[in-house]
C-alpha cells in the first residue's frame, strides 16, 4: 500500500500478476443487515453488495481504488486479476460493478474510457 495517484492510498502490486490469479485473498466480512445498521458511518463506505449479502472490505482490500478500467474484479472472497498486472502497477476494480452502496463519486482514474462520475447501478 501507498499514496495513489487516483485517490488517497491505494494496493500496488510487487510483482507481476497474471490474469486469473487471485490478487487478495479473503480481507472481507459477510455482515447481517442487523451488522450493517450498527456500523459506524466511516466503516460503511468500504461496504459492497455481493449476491445480495453485505460484504464489508477489510485492509488491505478496502485500500484497492476505482478504475473505469479495472485490472481486477471482486467477488464476496477475493479480487482476482483480470488481465496481467505489471509490478508496481495499481490494483483497480470497477466498484460500479460492486454495487457499493449509495456510490456516487467524481472519477480521477484517467483511463481513455473515463466515466468521470460513479454512481452505484
Ligand atoms: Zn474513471
Amino acid at each position: 500500500m501507498r499514496d495513489s495517484p487516483i485517490h488517497g492510498r491505494g494496493v500496488f502490486a510487487t510483482r507481476r500478476i497474471e490474469a486469473g490469479e487471485v490478487v487478495i485473498d479473503g480481507c472481507r466480512e459477510a455482515l447481517s443487515d442487523e451488522a450493517v445498521q450498527s456500523l459506524p458511518a466511516e466503516e460503511r463506505e468500504f461496504l459492497s453488495v455481493m449476491d445480495g449479502h453485505h460484504i464489508l472490505m477489510k485492509p488491505p482490500s478496502r485500500f484497492v481504488n476505482h478504475s473505469c478500467q479495472p485490472n481486477a474484479r471482486g467477488t464476496d472472497e477475493h479480487d482476482v486479476a483480470v488481465r496481467v498486472i505489471e509490478a508496481g502497477e495499481e490494483v483497480t476494480v470497477d466498484y460500479a460493478a460492486e454495487h457499493v452502496p449509495g456510490l456516487s463519486m467524481t472519477c480521477n482514474c484517467k483511463a481513455s474510457n473515463c466515466r468521470g462520475f460513479i454512481v452505484a447501478l
